[in-house]
């Protein structure tokens, strides 16, 4: 199977030009902000777009694409207003991901703030419950994440806490930060088989759906989240190698968050393709 590999693009031109700015870097799947992250009103869905957009993507085989909530969403805030918020962009997130169905919608599981881990997943698991609904055709995905302050998603087990207590769990998957497990202090590099056993024993791999691919610019555990072009970190390109080429990943679609330009993109992928076997 060919990589699904891209990039994180501006949505400002809709989806159809994101699609065409993926090609022109060699990419079949991309990921972008649904709407500015600071949360503002999402654009007007243009009909007209999306149905190009979905010809364009079906005819050039292209890989699910990858929504991203904004990243200062936090549905596990200790103010209730802040948790409403959170609650009211992701509903109307995933109504509008019905226009274009079958892709994957993914979100920082949020930080707790001081209220403690388990308080923050109760609030969490409160969210997903009330915005997930029957018939969507949307996967939603929780992030990895650095573990960085009070942010939950760090440990493998609490994303696992967070499915166990969702309704609708049938829609939740996981989608893999390279940095930011690597941050959370999982050894992918010198342990890739021990993270994914752990990984698939704690969340189950089934639950897998995408990998985030940045090279990080701190040390296993560091718990700071600063990504990194593609080997020009502690990450590595012979690792990130190892990762896109492993039987249990290689198949996923892979979204580059690297500090790059389009031009860095289209190298990086390109990068990527070379060292996928
Ligand atoms: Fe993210
Ligand atoms: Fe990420
Ligand atoms: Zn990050």
């Amino acid at each position: 199977m060919a990589l699904l590999i891209g990039c994180h693009l501006s949505s400002s031109r809709g989806y159809l030009h994101m699609a065409r700015e993926a090609m022109s870097l060699g990419a079949n799947t991309f990921q972008f902000f649904t709407r500015n992250p600071r949360g503002g009103n999402a654009k007007a869905l243009d009909p007209a777009d999306i149905a190009a957009f979905r010809a364009c993507a079906e005819e050039n085989a292209f890989g699910q694409i990858l929504a991203h909530a904004p990243y200062t969403l936090n549905g596990c805030s200790a103010d209730p207003a802040i948790r409403d918020f959170a609650r009211r962009t992701m509903a109307d997130d995933l109504l509008r991901m019905e226009a274009t169905p079958g892709n994957l919608y993914n979100f920082h599981p949020g930080s707790h703030v001081g209220q403690g881990v388990d308080t923050g997943i109760g609030f969490i698991a409160d969210m997903l419950n009330a915005v997930l609904f029957d018939g969507m055709h949307t996967t939603v995905l929780l992030e990895t994440m650095a573990g960085k302050g009070s942010e939950i998603g760090g440990r493998f087990e609490e994303l696992r806490a967070i499915i166990d207590r969702v309704e609708l769990h049938d829609r939740l998957g996981v989608c893999l930060d390279t940095c930011h497990v690597h941050d959370a202090g999982y050894d992918i590099v010198g342990d890739l088989e021990g993270v994914l056993a752990e990984f698939d024993r704690i969340i189950g791999l089934d639950r897998l759906k995408a990998l985030h691919i940045n090279d990080s610019l701190n040390p296993c555990g560091a718990r700071k989240d600063r990504h990194a072009k593609i080997g020009e970190g502690h990450i590595g390109l012979p690792a990130i190698a190892r990762i896109i080429s492993h039987p249990a990943l290689r198949h996923l679609p892979m979204l580059l968050e690297t500090p790059n330009d389009l031009d860095g993109y289209a190298a990086e992928i390109a990068l990527l393709k070379e060292h996928h076997a």
